[in-house]
């Protein structure tokens, strides 16, 4: 039933400008071309219109996961895309380098082009991606990069691909070190992209990274907790890091089965050092703990003091930005809907991070609604049986 419109009712804008206080309550009507019809207080009823009774909720733009793992089927990592997208309130997934230019055909024609979900993509410099994800490393040596094909890929998907990954960690480059990192920056300044970089145990270490990015370029896993990985365990890194973010890089949290630390998120947030970017790095061995959601992740951030408006944004707009989809007027009369409805509840969850702290959660983010055009999809939290939760520590997957 994707012909009808869809009224919501009784929703607080919050997002759509970032930093400012959530708005007044408005309803909001997205044609049945899946469009920003009319947006104000107490909209007259549409006949046959889905109602959508927000009942003083928050609406925000649509929840941007700028790092997951949904190559389902063709790598051993992927999670379905529907475990991370609209049914848990995103409405655009960034996928982080599942696919290098060996398969990413088929991740466009068997996951991309079906899903309900906006997905774009990272494409791996390693040719194989994340096929045997923890097994056979994407970066094993150096006939592990075609650079002529690579960008051919790009080339033939400018539509989808919108940067270039490279995971910097020792278990995934052994000794090449640095060196995949040079020529991954070397392929995107040819192509004109951004790249992403999981940063971990090193080597290459996080300062090595830092110096060859630059505005624009991602850094993920940016409040790993790793021995040697962590920025508030050397004041020199913590200068870097926050010159960095200064001039532009952006540091984005990538949760995951291990790359996130309430302690070192909590003492950057009270320093004043915030992610640009809020994600899950959802994959098989994160989905159901520690990371669960982006809802969750959301929360955990709250929890350690991002003031709410900040989370908000580094889910929404931040992450939208930082692969050029356009962030200005989203509530503006035609333009193709994305919103989420949520709700911020009280809670007392106790949840974990990457390193297995505990953390009780006070307030937390529940997702109700996520529309995208004319879609519209009831939305939850994941709420997984007892006794699933597992957590691979073996750092490989970030
Ligand atoms: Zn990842």
């Amino acid at each position: 039933m994707e012909t009808e419109a869809i009224l919501i009712r009784n929703v607080r804008p919050v997002g759509f400008t970032p930093g400012a206080a959530p708005a007044a309550a408005t309803d909001i009507l997205v044609g049945a071309d899946g469009r920003i019809r009319s947006v104000g207080p107490a909209l007259p009823p549409t006949p046959g219109a889905r109602i959508v009774e927000g009942g003083g909720a928050y609406v925000s733009p649509g929840w941007t996961d700028l790092h997951a793992h949904v190559w389902h089927g063709g790598t051993d990592i992927s999670i379905r895309p529907k475990l991370a997208g609209m049914q848990r309130g995103v409405t655009t997934i960034v996928d982080a380098g599942s696919a290098g230019e060996a398969t990413f055909h088929g991740f466009r024609e068997y996951i991309i082009e079906p899903a309900d979900e906006r997905i774009l993509a990272f494409l791996n410099i390693g040719s194989i991606g994340l096929v045997a994800c923890n097994r056979v490393s994407e970066l094993i040596d150096i006939r592990s990069i075609d650079i002529d094909r690579t960008i051919a890929v790009v080339e033939a998907n400018r539509d989808l691909i919108v940067g270039i990954k490279c995971r910097a960690s020792h278990v995934i480059l052994g000794s090449w070190g640095i060196t995949p990192v040079k020529v991954a920056k070397k392929v995107a300044k040819i192509l004109k992209l951004p790249m992403m970089i999981h940063v971990g145990e090193p080597p290459p270490t996080y300062d090595e990274v830092l110096e060859l990015l630059r505005p624009g370029d991602i850094i993920t896993h940016c409040f790993n907790g790793k021995a040697g990985g962590s920025i508030v365990e050397d004041e020199d890194l913590w200068d870097l890091v926050t010159k960095c973010a200064d001039q532009g890089i952006r540091l984005d949290v990538g949760h995951g089965g291990a790359s996130f630390s309430f302690k070192v998120a909590e003492i950057a947030i009270q320093r004043g050092l915030l992610p640009f970017s809020i994600s899950t790095d959802l994959h098989d061995h994160s989905l159901n703990g520690p990371v669960w959601d982006m809802a969750t992740t959301m929360s955990k951030l709250l929890s350690v003091g991002m003031p709410f408006e900040a989370v908000v944004t580094a889910s929404t707009t931040a992450p939208m930005s930082a692969v050029k989809l356009a962030t200005d007027d989203l509530l503006g009369i035609g333009k193709v809907a994305e919103l989420t409805v949520f709700d911020l509840v009280d809670s007392d969850l106790s949840v974990r991070d990457s390193q297995g702290a505990t953390a009780k959660l006070h307030k937390m983010f529940e997702p109700r609604w996520a529309v995208r055009g004319a879609q519209l999809v009831r939305a939850s939290r994941h709420m997984p049986k007892e006794g699933t939760a597992s957590v691979c520590t073996c750092g490989a997957h970030g």
